[in-house]
């Protein structure tokens, strides 16, 4: 069975797809078999995987409403080493049309259980809102990774996205727990930086992770190639932080197992 995560946090432009097709990517690198989900409708971890939204057949939607099955959605990423299950706008009705079904909050998780077997991690990109569709995504995970910029108002809303997991972690869903804040476009330079990254640190304790990601521009030209940051310029500051994440994410599950 696959260890699925989602990466979370409802606020927009804070590095989610950003960190989860690098992710994806630096975990395939380590050779391990993985699955991205994206679960949000703009439809960013897509195009990050080379595929044109615009053009798919089948996605997530369909799956979510049990219009297709998870085997026809899914498909290979642009540079051939994880797999996708994609998105597009069709995914901005869901909500709407999910609240007459059965068990919504578990059709993503019904769906993953089936194909679960064939991979070893599932990495789930959500969307900038504490939503049902985001409940898709904790109520399937075993863990969620939160990427946050370290600014001034980096603290708010925090505490709702934490309040949301602990009760899905008592109603819905005992797996879930919090894998980490990860630091993301981070300027080392700037004071205020390092305030609130020292902040974070007495909070959370360990449950910051210790790979740090900087701001770097060739993370950001990478989606218009269709490719993670990883595969656009390997050697780049981002890449390399990205993969030393994934490195510290696989030493994180090595010490769990
Ligand atoms: P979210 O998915 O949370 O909305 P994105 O991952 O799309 O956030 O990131 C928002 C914007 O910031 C995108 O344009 C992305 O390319 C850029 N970005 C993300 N991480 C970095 C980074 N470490 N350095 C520079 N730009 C970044
Ligand atoms: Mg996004």
């Amino acid at each position: 069975m696959a260890t699925i995560f989602c990466i979370a946090n409802q606020k927009g432009g804070v590095g989610k797809t950003t960190t989860t097709v690098n992710l994806a990517a630096g975990l395939a690198r380590l050779d391990q078999k993985v699955l991205l989900v994206d679960l949000d409708p703009q439809g960013n971890a897509t195009m990050g995987s080379g595929i044109q939204k615009s053009e798919l057949e089948t996605s997530v939607y369909q799956v979510l409403l049990g219009l297709d099955n998870i085997e026809s959605a899914c498909m290979r990423s642009s540079t051939g080493n994880y797999d996708l299950l994609p998105s597009n706008r069709d995914l901005a009705g869901a909500e709407v049309e999910m609240v007459d079904i059965d068990r919504r909050e578990i059709r993503l998780k019904e769906a993953l259980d089936a194909i679960s077997d064939r991979y070893d991690y599932i990495l789930i990109d959500c969307p900038p809102a504490l939503s049902l569709l985001t409940l898709n995504a904790f109520c399937s995970a075993n863990g969620v990774i939160i990427p946050m910029q370290c600014e001034y108002y980096a603290l708010e809303g925090l505490s709702d996205l934490v309040n949301t997991i602990k009760q899905v972690h008592a109603n819905m869903n005992r797996n879930l727990k919090i894998i980490g804040l990860l630091r993301v476009m981070f300027d080392k330079r700037a004071t205020l930086s390092q305030h609130v990254s020292e902040q974070l640190e007495k909070h959370f304790g360990d449950r910051v992770f210790k790979t740090v990601i900087p701001r770097n521009i060739r993370l950001a030209e990478a989606p218009s190639y269709g490719l993670p940051g990883i595969d656009f310029d390997p050697s780049s500051r981002g890449a390399q932080a990205y993969l030393s994440f994934a490195e510290e994410m696989l030493g994180w599950l090595k010490d769990r197992n």
